[in-house]
């Protein structure tokens, strides 16, 4: 009787629903979302990732930008960097979605892309003020229904932490434009340093890269510590680097991990029964799954 009660809260859900939408363990999720509920929105926060969480993954089958990219494909940017950032782009970016790789296996050449590339914009001399410019000229497109997503959580003032290994200043700049970006959000990314004259001259603190979340969330405790009220959590990322967004949290009641498929969908390594490649998971990884997924381009 209690199973079919638990079943009907789901049901009520059309969003559970869709064939794009796989649990691992639906009633672990039914269960969580009643703690979610239960809680309501005074002990709930959102951790997210931004690119290809918040942001889409591909338009009509079309790629669509990363926040680096918007700077990799901008006309701030010589033939000659743009063809060196792309050749990076395809030597690194199959490691970082190699379901046969560890994450520890993966890290150094993370850093290596990250240092290489944001070398080659320092190069650049990229100007602060035209950045805006830029993201009106790009291609990057915020998952549907992101404006309301944004609004309601700022309207019952839930905090929103996101946290991208992407590039800081043109994230911010693209949820302004998007206006969304309310004061319950805060930004945690790799940011831009510029000289006196606004040229790029570097970046400001410690990388952020796809694996090293977890080091970055123990470094943002102080913000946790201040939302230790808020323990029900969402969480939201496209890389089994974003489980660990939510490390810093001291306090975890209740958390719903959602991971977005997008690439690399013939391994299904984000469940806890992987079709491939799962038993070269590491055990952390193994209890790092999610309990949701959604794939809009799995069918
Ligand atoms: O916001 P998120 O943490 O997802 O941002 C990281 C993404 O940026 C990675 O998925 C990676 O593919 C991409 N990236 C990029 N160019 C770089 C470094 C990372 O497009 N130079
Ligand atoms: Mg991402």
């Amino acid at each position: 009787k209690r199973a079919g009660k638990k079943t009907k809260i789901i049901e009520m859900m059309p969003q559970f629903e869709k064939p794009t939408v796989h649990m691992r363990d639906p009633e672990r999720v039914e269960q969580i979302i009643c703690g979610l509920i239960k809680g309501g929105a005074s002990k709930l926060q959102v951790i997210t990732d931004f690119d290809m969480t918040i942001s889409k993954f591909a338009v009509n089958g079309k790629r669509c930008p990363t926040l680096h990219n918007v700077i990799d494909n901008c006309k701030l940017v010589t033939e000659e960097c743009r063809q060196k950032l792309l050749q990076l782009k395809h030597k690194y970016y199959p490691i970082e979605i190699d379901p046969h790789l560890s994450m520890e296996e993966k890290y150094p050449f993370m850093v290596e892309w990250y240092f290489k590339s944001h070398s080659l914009l320092v190069e650049q001399r990229l100007e602060k003020h035209k950045l805006p410019e830029v993201v009106r000229e790009s291609d990057l497109v915020l998952r549907d229904g992101y404006e309301q997503f944004f609004d309601r959580l700022h309207q019952h003032n839930v905090p929103v932490f996101i946290f991208s290994a992407g590039l800081g200043d043109v994230l911010e700049e693209v949820i302004s434009q998007a206006r969304v970006y309310h004061p319950n959000m805060k930004v945690v990314s790799n940011f831009m340093d510029f000289d006196d004259k606004g040229v790029l001259k570097g970046f400001k603190g410690e990388l952020i890269h796809v694996y090293n979340k977890h080091e970055g969330a123990l470094r943002n405790t102080d913000y946790f510590k201040q939302l230790r009220d808020y323990s029900n959590i969402i969480l939201l990322g496209d890389s089994l680097g974003d489980l660990t967004m939510a490390d810093g949290a001291p306090n975890v009641e209740n958390m719903l991990k959602v991971g977005f498929l997008n690439d690399k969908l013939e391994a299904p390594c984000l469940f806890s029964k992987p079709v491939t490649g799962g038993q070269l998971l590491s055990e952390r990884e193994r209890n790092l799954t999610r309990d949701a997924c959604v794939s809009e381009m799995w069918t």
